[in-house]
């Protein structure tokens, strides 16, 4: 079969997640790299696409000079990497989807609701795929998580308890680091910072696993470093379709913490606890019975999470490959197969109706606030 052609924007030499796409991308031979615009500096940009093998004329000085090469092509690229600061987002998906090109968007897909709502419309009315990263949701454990709730093998899910808190912005002098700053800058993080940078994550991994709507919360944000114009702490209480009580805490000043995702989930007969930093086990507890270490890898998981398992049990199979498996998943919907696993830009929307929603309340007391975006209430 041949390789679908990909092209990457953002995500340049030195940036957190673009060496994450690039393993991914390139980990199962389903793409190759054919086109890039990779840096907010052109001409970095263009060097560092061509030292990845990236042909000189399809290596560009910026996205909407990629945008008007590669859509003239008979070999244009298939699917367009969005991995840029947030605020760039709306406008490069919008316009690359427009185009008839398949995107995956980094998170969070756009800075309003109404963006967010503008990305789902063009997505549909183009055909085209458009998938958000919310790769923790690719890692082979968390699927197992979610098989075994749709079997019911934690009866109904009661309550959730998630946090991402990291202790890596906790210096004020990150001010002058332009990878921190943009996070907490309103213009271009929006109007969240650490709610919209990883609470997003774990929110979508509490719908991920149970399948449940968020349809309210209340939040309380604070900016615990001076001069911070966006929150780099919340607590968010939140319910969901299914009747689940939700609890999220989401720092980025928690010193002592290093990556700071793990998911609680406590169902009538059973709960589990996953966490991020060591992704090839889950704890499962069955009502009455001792608690138990899932391991990935091991003989009677899931169909998902040993298709999407590479390397043998207890080997560390850790970030990069759970971004693989967005690809894999992306590679598949692509081909017309139906991956119901796949975030898609519907996921992005309703995170931005939670963000904006823990915004509300936040600024109005912790006041129980509707989640849902509007366009599905
Ligand atoms: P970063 O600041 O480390 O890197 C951003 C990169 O984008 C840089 O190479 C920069 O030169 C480039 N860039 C900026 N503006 C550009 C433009 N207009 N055109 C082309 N390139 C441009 O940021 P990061 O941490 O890599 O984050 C990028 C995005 O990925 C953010 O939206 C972030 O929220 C998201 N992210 C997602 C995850 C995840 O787990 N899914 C993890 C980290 C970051």
């Amino acid at each position: 079969m041949a390789k679908l052609k990909w092209g990457m924007i953002g995500g340049g030499q030195g940036s957190q997640i673009g060496p994450a796409h690039r393993l991914g991308a390139l980990a199962d031979g389903l793409f190759e790299m054919t086109a890039g615009a990779l840096d907010v500096d052109p001409e970095r940009g263009r060097a560092f696409a061509m030292s990845l093998g990236v042909a000189e004329d399809r290596a560009y000085a910026n996205w909407q000079e990629m945008l008007e090469g590669e859509r003239k092509r008979d070999d244009r690229v298939d699917l367009v990497t969005v991995a840029t600061p947030n605020n760039t987002h709306f406008e490069i998906t919008k316009a690359f989807l427009e185009a008839g090109f398949h995107v995956l968007c980094e998170k969070p897909m756009t800075m309003t609701v109404e963006e967010g709502e503008e990305i789902v419309r063009t997505a549909r009315a183009s055909g085209k795929v458009c998938a958000v990263n919310y790769c923790y949701s690719a890692y082979p454990m968390v699927r197992q998580m979610k098989a075994m709730v749709a079997a019911g093998e934690i009866g109904r899910v009661r309550s959730i308890v998630a946090n991402f808190s990291h202790g890596h912005h906790a210096a004020g002098d990150d001010a002058e680091n332009p990878r921190v700053r943009w996070r907490y800058d309103p213009a271009q993080a929006g109007i969240s910072g650490q709610m919209a940078d990883c609470g997003i994550h774990a929110l979508h991994l509490a719908t991920f696993i149970t399948g449940d709507e968020i349809e309210k919360l209340s939040a309380d944000f604070a900016s615990t470093v001076e001069g911070r114009q966006l929150e780099d702490d919340a607590m968010v209480n939140f319910r969901m379709s299914g009747g689940t009580v939700g609890r999220l805490w989401s720092s980025s000043i928690a010193l002592g913490r290093q990556h700071g995702l793990d998911i609680q989930i406590f169902g009538e007969t059973g709960g589990f606890r996953w966490a991020s930093e060591q992704p090839n086990q889950v704890y499962y507890h069955k009502l009455g019975g001792r608690v138990e270490i899932m391991e990935k890898g091991e003989a009677g998981l899931g169909e998902d999470a040993q298709r999407l398992s590479r390397v043998a049990i207890a080997h560390p199979e850790g970030f990069p490959l759970a971004v693989a498996n967005i690809y894999v998943d992306l590679a598949a919907r692509i081909a017309g197969k139906d991956e119901g696993n796949l975030p898609t830009a519907e996921d992005g929307l309703r995170s931005m109706a939670s963000v904006y929603a823990a915004v509300a309340s936040a600024r109005d007391g912790s006041a129980w606030v509707d989640a849902r975006p509007p366009m599905f209430r």
